[in-house]
Formats: C-alpha cells, sequence, structure tokens
C-alpha cells in the first residue's frame, strides 16, 4: 500500500462535498477529512445513517460537518441547483468534490439485464454526477486549486461479463472524467481524475461476493493515503487520471 504521511493540517481550511458518505468507503472519507482539517459536505440517500456520520465528526471537529439527504435516483438538476446555491451562499468556493455514491445493481447476462435497474444504475451512478458536476463547476472553479474526482472500479476499465449496468456505468464515469478534465485541461485549475478503490470490506462488496470472507478485503481506511494525496495540495499534478488504488505511487 501506498506510504504516505501527511501533516495533519493537510487540507485545513478546504471544504470538500463527498456522495455516499454515509457508509462504506464515503464514510471513511469523510472522518479522514475532516481529521485532517477539512470541513466536509455530506450528501446521501439515507438521513439517519447521514445523522449518525454527522454525530461522529462533529464530536471529534466541531462545526465541521454539514449534511445534506439527496436520493440521487430521484433528485433533478433543480436539486442540484438549490444544492449549489447554498453553498454559495455558506463558503466562498468548493474545494472538492468527490462522486462517490453509487449502485451496484445485480449480476445479470445484457440480454436479460432488468431495464429498470439498468435506468436506475445510470442515473445514481452516471447522470447525477454530472448534473451535480454542472451545478458545483462554477464553486469549484472559484477554489485556488479544486479536485473533482469520480469513483471508478475494475470493471468500468475492462468489461466483465454480467456486471452488465454497474461495468458499463462505470464506462461513462470514465468518459465524463476524460471529456472534463481535457475541457479544463487550459482553462481552469480544478483538476479532474477517477479513482479504482479495488475491491474494498464494504456493505457493497459484501453484496457483490455474498460467499466471500470480507476479512480477506482491505478496509477502507486503508485507501486513505491515496485519497488525501489525491485531494490534498501533493496530488495537483495529477489531471485526466485513471488512478488504482492499489500499486499507486506519487509519481503516477
Ligand atoms: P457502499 O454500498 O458501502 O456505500 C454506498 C454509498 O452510496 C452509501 O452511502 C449509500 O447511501 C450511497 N448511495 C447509494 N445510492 C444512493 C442514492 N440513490 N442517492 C444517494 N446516495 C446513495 O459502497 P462502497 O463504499 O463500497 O463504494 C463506494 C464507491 O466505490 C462506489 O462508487 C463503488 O462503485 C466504488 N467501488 C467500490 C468497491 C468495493 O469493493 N467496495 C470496488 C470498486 C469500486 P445509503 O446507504 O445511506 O443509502
Amino acid at each position: 500500500m501506498f506510504d504516505y504521511n501527511p501533516p495533519q493540517n493537510l487540507l485545513e481550511k478546504k471544504t470538500i462535498m463527498i456522495t455516499g458518505a454515509s457508509d462504506g468507503i464515503g464514510r471513511v472519507c469523510a472522518n479522514f477529512f475532516a481529521d485532517y482539517g477539512a470541513t466536509v459536505i455530506l450528501v446521501s440517500r439515507t438521513q439517519e445513517k447521514l445523522e449518525q456520520v454527522y454525530d461522529e465528526i462533529e464530536a471529534k471537529h466541531p462545526g465541521k460537518v454539514i449534511i445534506q439527504p439527496l436520493d440521487l435516483r430521484t433528485a433533478g438538476s433543480e436539486d442540484f441547483k438549490i444544492l449549489a446555491n447554498s453553498i454559495d451562499e455558506q463558503f466562498e468556493a468548493l474545494d472538492g468534490l468527490i462522486h462517490n455514491a453509487a449502485l451496484l445493481g445485480t449480476r445479470n447476462p445484457i440480454e436479460f439485464y432488468p431495464e429498470q435497474e439498468w435506468q436506475d444504475l445510470m442515473q445514481v451512478n452516471v447522470n447525477a454526477a454530472f448534473m451535480l458536476t454542472k451545478a458545483l463547476l462554477p464553486a469549484l472553479s472559484r477554489a485556488e486549486d479544486g479536485r473533482l474526482l469520480f469513483t471508478a472500479s475494475s470493471v468500468g476499465r475492462q468489461g466483465r461479463a454480467y456486471w452488465g449496468g454497474y461495468g458499463v456505468s462505470k464506462f461513462a464515469v470514465e468518459g465524463l472524467m476524460q471529456t472534463l478534465a481535457d475541457e479544463l485541461q487550459d482553462t481552469s485549475s480544478v483538476r479532474v481524475n477517477s479513482i479504482n478503490p479495488g475491491g474494498t470490506r464494504t456493505g457493497m462488496r459484501k453484496s457483490a461476493y455474498p460467499a466471500e470472507d470480507p476479512i480477506t478485503q482491505p478496509e477502507p481506511k486503508s485507501l486513505m493515503p491515496v485519497y488525501l494525496y489525491v485531494m490534498g495540495p501533493d496530488g495537483k499534478g495529477l489531471h485526466g487520471q485513471a488512478i488504482n488504488v492499489r500499486g499507486f505511487e506519487a509519481s503516477s
């Protein structure tokens, strides 16, 4: 694993939004980013779960956490505009946005893939990320050193049988990342990348591999050196990259 020991104030004065922050990798990102000085804005579907994360961060870092319940399956561009307006009212800029929330769906051959499920996967994993990006790019562009991070998957970099809607949605996420990175290359200081956490001990992993012993998978906290590197000042040189947590090296 990547060896990185940044100073505890790495993300001081940064405001970072994380979607899917109520569980799994997003929840651990929220805690770590706040531990390293950031104010975190947590967006997720289930209010009660978000409130638990709020309580755990607020107890350590009073005033550094904001929660925003939002179902990305049903949210429309108006909801994202309202969210962007409230960011504009409270902060001078948004320093980071991590599109981490995702649906997994079922494993099925394309021929039999349930159509509603396919559409839900595209809505949460791709369309919501597009709309939220669009709404928040002005606030990200006002940051001195903004970061936009999409969450990838191995099955969205090389197609794999039966991963249907999930895999295809993650290919689309890579396409969105690459297109935006190319657009912003010379016109913005916002740096845009995707990150593939690799197999990680979360609820999603358990749904995908129910027969697997969870202990064989690394915990989300083991990913954090790479997430901190990418979101902090040391990650400034990364742009348009399809990052893999496993095997990550600072020069990659
Ligand atoms: P989890 O299932 O543990 O957490 C997913 C998060 O997304 C939860 O906070 C959940 O909210 C939120 N979410 C799901 N649907 C919606 C929705 N409709 N609206 C708002 N929020 C929603 O997933 P992981 O932590 O495992 O995964 C995080 C990211 O990493 C995902 O993008 C995933 O594809 C990717 N990834 C994970 C791997 C792994 O092995 N775990 C491997 C490769 C990629 P709530 O539960 O509160 O409703």
